[in-house]
């Protein structure tokens, strides 16, 4: 996220009046782009991480964690080689760029300039991961650290912040986080409460209860203050929203909380950027179950694994009608889909594309497509913008309505930023030089470096064979959807199968198109490491020894890359745990633990601690790790 501009924010009755306004001129500024940059060829391959990270505050004495609400007082600190770099009193290039995030707990850091396209940029990923972990740390109050885990598994308990405050704030009205857990800039509390404000309640989310032998059956939990009536929000809890034998959560916080690792990569033009995000769309679930991790929430283990459909839930800001339980009145449709999800539609028009894999009903804003087609943009881009503006603006800054669409894309990025799906294809910035860029998205972030540094530089080496040998991953969209509903399931790596391409060389074409377009249910570990007979899928990870074999990689750096795809391999093949059974088994095997799934104050301080220990190199887990060496 870059940085954030500054204004008076409207509430949702006045913001929805401009809701067009922002729309059109968004589209505008998109078309500005758009006709300035359609033919730039030739950008570099320059890509980036994104890593986030929860600040805990650690109380050994009391054996006592909390979330540290005090990332604020840190980061100017931490931002301020950045900042003198950019007003040239410095020149020397930041090691690192650091963003707030939703949360007030939350810190973001991504490499200080992006990395480049040669093997010795990816062995350098890891020690600039770690250099980051260690920078962020040093600044941070006594006791405060880093983890990488993906949530607080207590986050929305009583007793769990520092400094601690009453779940009684305007903006999230939950029972259970206050207000003061969200960024404190403007943006981000009315983001939260016009979410609530449009959808007409809060936002409803419900994971499956993860039943061990002392679990109630059916689980109602006790901990839900059922008969609060703070707000008129309150009520909901106990009229359906919460729902038996689920882990109730009623606040965005809950989701946008949630720690990812997500990549981003500039192609060499636009085409090469349609092309990447469309094959890396089927590839997006994959990775979500490969990097599952998240086992816990609000101090239950759950019956998944993984954080998407929280996040999905956390920010559904669609109404009864937009969601298809009352007849439309207000609304101009119902949509399918929270604005947190899996992509509904391929863009590229390479040749490898075909229209029978974009088969999702799209829904998409006639104008703006129309607008699109008339000023020269083709069916399947127009589709993809006119699709993600059927959202209204949720942030408006009153000072900010009127802008030069030919200098700023304002408007276009507010509904852009908050399409939030699994990949994202990024226009230029107006006026820089950056390129045509997309952005992997679905990765939740590891706990250590090793782990992250692993998984980016997969993506980063499989999207290099893609490129290289016109690798065509396309399966129906459908079926992409299907794979991220797998994706959650506890234990998904070794217990389920994923929908996916067989042939996919080109090359291979022969004459009869169903056998060429074949997909089937394939195990994790067929995707990543290969299907055994003869004319199967060649896996994820030989594909990329394929690519490296092409290249004149000297052996020092194969080595070092190959134990990266390795740990990938092992995860896929199930001799090495996700962090979700890791995180699982750690609370299942804890003295402390009931068996009644209650993930208590004393555990997860353990989780804490071992987290830390973990990414700090201080202790081995082979099951999680094998040998490598983090
Ligand atoms: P977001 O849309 O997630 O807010 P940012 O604009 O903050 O994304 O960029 C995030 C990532 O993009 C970082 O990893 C950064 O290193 C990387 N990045 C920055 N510039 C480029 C570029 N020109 N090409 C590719 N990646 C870039
Ligand atoms: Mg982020
Ligand atoms: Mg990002």
């Amino acid at each position: 996220m870059g940085l954030l501009s500054l204004g008076t924010p409207l509430h949702w009755n006045d913001a929805q009046k401009y809701a067009d306004h922002i729309r059109s001129h968004g589209i505008d500024q998109f078309l500005s782009i758009y006709r300035a940059r359609k033919d730039q060829q030739k950008d570099n391959l320059l890509w980036g991480d994104e890593i986030e990270y929860v600040v805990v505050n650690v109380d050994k004495e009391k054996q006592k964690t909390k979330l540290s609400l005090r990332v604020f007082d840190i980061l100017p600190g931490l931002q301020q080689p950045e900042l003198d770099y950019n007003a040239g009193k410095s020149k020397q290039e930041p090691e690192a760029l650091w963003r707030p995030e939703y949360g007030r707990y939350m810190l973001e850091s991504t490499p200080g300039v992006p990395y480049g396209a040669t093997f010795k940029d990816l062995v350098q990923v890891e020690n600039n991961m770690k250099r980051r972990r260690q920078l962020a740390k040093s600044v941070m109050h006594p006791g405060d650290i880093p983890v990488t885990l993906v949530n607080y598994p207590r986050l929305g308990c009583p007793n769990e912040l520092l400094p601690d405050h009453e779940p009684n704030g305007q903006a999230c009205q939950s029972m259970f986080v206050p207000d003061e857990i969200i960024n404190p800039h403007a943006r981000f509390p009315t983001l939260t409460a016009n979410i609530r404000r449009r959808r007409g309640a809060k936002v409803e989310i419900n994971m499956p209860i993860y039943h061990d032998k002392n679990t109630p059956k059916p689980f109602v939990d006790p901990t839900i203050p059922w008969d609060r009536e703070l707000f008129d929000h309150d009520k909901e809890a106990k009229e359906g929203a919460a729902k038996p034998d689920h882990i109730y959560m009623d606040a965005m916080a809950f989701g946008m909380g949630c720690c990812c690792l997500q990549i981003t990569f500039q192609a060499c033009n636009i085409d090469e950027a349609r092309r990447l995000y469309d094959q890396l769309a089927p590839v997006a679930p994959i990775m979500l179950a490969l990097t599952a991790a998240t086992p816990i929430f609000r101090g239950y283990l759950a019956d998944v694994d993984s954080r998407w459909n929280v996040i999905a839930a956390s920010v559904d800001d669609r109404t009864k009608e937009e969601r298809g339980l009352e007849p439309l009145k207000n609304n101009r449709r119902v949509i399918n889909k929270s604005r947190y999800d899996s992509i509904d539609a391929y863009i590229s028009t390479d040749d490898t594309y075909k229209d029978k894999y974009n088969d999702l009903d799209l829904l998409y804003d006639e104008d703006i497509y129309k607008k699109l087609m008339d000023n020269g943009v083709d069916d399947l881009l127009a589709k993809h913008l006119a699709h993600l503006f059927i959202r209204d603006p949720l942030v408006i800054f009153e000072e900010l309505l009127n802008l030069d669409d030919e200098q700023s894309s304002d408007h276009f990025e507010n509904i852009q930023s908050t399409n939030w799906q699994t990949v994202r294809f990024k226009p230029p910035p107006p006026h820089s030089n950056i390129g045509w860029r997309v952005e992997f998205r679905s990765m939740e972030v590891q706990l250590t470096d090793f782990e992250n540094a692993a998984f980016s530089v997969f993506i980063v080496l499989l999207t290099r064979a893609i490129l290289s040998f016109g690798l065509n991953f396309y399966i129906p969209i459908t079926k992409v959807d299907e794979n991220m509903r797998t994706a959650h399931r506890r234990g998904a790596v070794t217990k389920d199968k994923f929908y996916f391409r067989k042939n996919v060389f080109e090359s291979n074409n022969n004459k009869n198109e169903e056998d060429n377009d074949a997909f089937e249910l394939m195990t994790m570990n067929e995707i990543v490491n290969g299907q055994n007979e003869e004319d199967g899928f060649p896996g994820f990870i030989p594909l990329i020894h394929s690519y490296l074999n092409s290249t004149n990689i000297d052996i020092e750096t194969r080595c070092k890359l190959t134990k990266y795809l390795d740990l990938i391999s092992k995860r896929a093949s199930g001799e090495l745990m996700t962090g979700a059974t890791y995180l699982r088994q750690l609370v299942k095997r804890h003295p402390d633990y009931q068996h009644d799934s209650v993930v208590s104050p004393s555990i997860t301080y353990d989780i804490v601690r071992t987290a830390d220990d973990i990414a700090q190199g201080h202790i081995r887990v082979p099951e999680l790790l094998g040998d490598f060496d983090p």
